[in-house]
């Protein structure tokens, strides 16, 4: 339970370009890295998602803050309702896209890089909550862009990966 080091490009890159293993739910490890992650992202200004490989799990999870999103998630959205400021993704997956956005994008991974990417404008995800409930949600805004990005995380991808040539 403790603030990391968010690690960054290129000297972790052996952990940043490595694929995150899939969660199994009774992992009595899951606690400790999601709150580190939270943790982390809470002590990070500006930090609008963190996943796990970027402070050294190579888990498949991730967190959003949920005040830079909040207003990118559906009505109806049960993680609108849940309590607590951090959105918790367990095995997190993209299950639908829509749309096409090219924008400017960051990453705390890989510092003063600004890089334009398109990404999908909507994305539909399945993941499983810190409770461990599944739950399927639809994301719009930066809260899309930034699932696509954390979900590359979990890939070993950084924007660096998008770079044109
Ligand atoms: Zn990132």
């Amino acid at each position: 339970m403790a603030v990391k080091t968010i690690l960054s490009y290129p000297g972790a890159s052996h952990i940043l370009t490595a694929q995150s293993e899939a969660i199994q739910m009774n992992d009595p490890q899951i606690k400790e890295i999601i709150q580190d992650i939270k943790d982390t992202l809470y002590a990070t200004p500006n930090g609008v998602g963190l996943a796990a490989p970027q402070i050294g799990y190579l888990k498949r999870i991730f967190v959003l803050n949920k005040d830079y999103i909040v207003k990118d998630l559906e009505e109806n959205s049960l993680l609108l309702k849940s309590a607590g400021q951090m959105l918790v993704f367990i095995n997190p997956k993209i299950i639908a896209e829509k749309g096409e956005v090219f924008e400017e994008e960051g990453c705390l991974s890989v510092p003063g890089e600004f890089i334009n990417i398109k990404r999908a404008k909507q994305v539909r995800v399945r993941a499983y909550s810190e409770q461990g409930m599944q739950f399927y949600e639809k994301f719009k805004g930066l809260a899309s862009r930034a699932i696509q990005q954390e979900i590359d995380h979990l890939n070993g991808l950084l924007i660096l990966n998008h770079k044109k040539a």
